[in-house]
């Protein structure tokens, strides 16, 4: 199966990527992740993102479109599927999806659209904890780690801070929609009721994801 994954930040589009990801074997493919992974390594294309990422801004699409596809074109993704969380995010980054997907033969089968209200997405990210060794996401308040929450092995993200959330739900409110459009002009879209408990909103997105395997 090929998927997006789509929802403000907060949505909780990592948190249901996790359980899709091991439920239905796909790759998972998080531009957000990707761009953290090159920060830690410190390399050319880290020091680029983090200028933008910090100030809650959009990485420049030329560079994101560069790395999707070519993730897209790597061997695994043609047997396993995947589930692209974080991309598109302009109408560009969509339009750029369907030429490389096209040239790799590819189709999209869904689009999974968590829709939330704006002004729970504050508290969700403020109380995003992030565990160091694994990189799995839980909540302080929403999803505490089972065995507690003990600051030294958890971190908080950088753009979580509000100066930056603000910014991030500006730019991606008003990016948005187009996209979704674009996806629902073509029957791709399954929206989601986000404001519910984790296992909820995954009872639901299963049962998309099951009719459509
Ligand atoms: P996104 O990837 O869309 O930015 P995350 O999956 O990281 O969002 O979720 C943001 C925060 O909200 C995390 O701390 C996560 O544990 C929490 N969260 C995710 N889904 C829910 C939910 N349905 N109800 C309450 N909290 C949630
Ligand atoms: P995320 O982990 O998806 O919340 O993304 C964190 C940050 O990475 C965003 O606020 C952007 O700065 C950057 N980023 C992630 N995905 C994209 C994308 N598709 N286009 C541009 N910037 C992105």
């Amino acid at each position: 199966m090929n998927l997006l994954i789509m929802g403000l930040p907060g949505a909780g589009k990592g948190t249901q990527a996790a359980k899709i990801v091991e439920q239905f074997k796909v790759a998972h493919i998080s531009t957000g992740d990707m761009f953290r992974a090159a920060i830690a390594n410190q390399t050319e294309l880290g020091l680029l993102a983090k200028s933008y990422m910090d100030g809650g801004n959009l990485v420049p699409d030329e560079v994101t479109n560069g790395i999707v596809k070519e993730r897209l074109g790597q061997e695994d993704i043609k047997a396993t599927g995947f589930l692209l969380d974080g991309y598109p995010r302009t109408i560009e980054q969509a339009h750029a999806l369907d030429a490389a997907l096209a040239e790799l033969g590819i189709s999209l089968d869904g689009v999974i659209n968590i829709e939330i209200d704006p002004a729970k997405l504050q508290e969700r990210l403020s109380g995003r904890i992030i565990h160091k060794a694994t990189g799995e996401t839980f909540h302080k308040v929403f999803n505490p780690p089972a065995e507690g929450y003990n600051e030294e092995d958890y971190y908080q993200r950088e753009d979580d801070k509000p100066e930056s959330v603000a910014r991030r739900l500006e730019v991606n409110i008003s990016q948005s929609q187009p996209i979704i459009e674009h996806y629902r002009s073509k029957g791709l879209v399954h929206d989601i009721e986000g404001d519910q408990d984790i296992e909820e909103v995954y009872a639901e997105i299963e049962k998309v994801l099951s009719n459509l395997k």
